[in-house]
């Protein structure tokens, strides 16, 4: 049976909802006025340490004196409710999967959980393998992938399955055998298995192949959803 790891920001609701280029904004205002740091600087740095180590907050961990409950408390200190809409058919969706389903993400559990609850998905979810639990390694680090397995419970990889907006991340997991799907506007088939539009899409579809809800396995037909 496969597990299916499902990435928050991007992923849960839509990437093009306004509320990730706040928490950007937010990021860059932290380091501007709570750091000190020049606001060209920053804007360099953000960019810089999120490629560079997956996240930013990796970053300035390691390279400045950072207080990271602080941070992650500011960042993500927004109005929920103006970017966030439930969707029952996702719910119902996922709550029909016949497969273990764990949150993974760079994020942290308290943003997830509220993310969760303002989009009623917080039952749909064995757990959330957040950048705490993961040591502060974040995706796509090789182990990231390889400590959120082992808090899933060990599944093979080749029976884990990673759903993500970020090719960044889908190609990381990628590289650690397990299979991959790309939600977001455009297919990547050098970063990822699958590629989906949103991720309600996904789940029906993957819920179609298994209805049966036999012991699944891992499907490798790819989703005909580009052009
Ligand atoms: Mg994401």
């Amino acid at each position: 049976m496969p597990t299916i790891f499902f990435d928050l920001d991007g992923t849960l609701y839509p990437g093009e909802n306004g509320m990730w280029p706040e928490i950007k904004r937010r990021i860059g205002t932290y380091m501007t006025e709570r750091m000190g740091i020049p606001p060209e600087e920053a804007a360099r740095l953000r960019e810089h340490y999120l490629v560079t180590y997956g996240t930013t907050l990796r970053g300035l961990q390691r390279h400045h004196h950072i207080d990271t409950d602080d941070f992650l408390a500011y960042v993500h200190d927004l109005p929920l409710e103006r970017y966030l809409t439930p969707d029952p058919a996702l719910r119902e969706a996922l709550l029909r999967l016949a497969a273990p389903r764990w949150i993974f993400t760079n994020s942290d559990a308290a943003h997830a959980r509220r993310v969760l609850r303002f989009l009623r998905l917080e039952d749909c979810f064995e757990g959330i393998i957040d950048v705490r639990s993961l040591g502060w390694l974040a995706k796509p680090e090789a182990g990231a992938y390889q400590r959120a397995r082992a808090l899933a419970g060990n599944p093979p990889p080749e029976t884990c399955v990673l759903v993500d907006d970020s090719p960044r991340n889908t190609a990381g997991a990628r590289r650690q055998g397990w299979y991959t799907v790309l939600i977001g506007p455009r297919p990547d088939p050098e970063a990822a298995d699958e590629h989906a539009f949103s991720l309600r899409e996904w789940v029906e579809e993957w819920g179609r192949r298994n209805a049966d809800r036999r012991p699944l396995t891992i499907d490798r037909r790819p989703l005909t959803t580009d052009g």
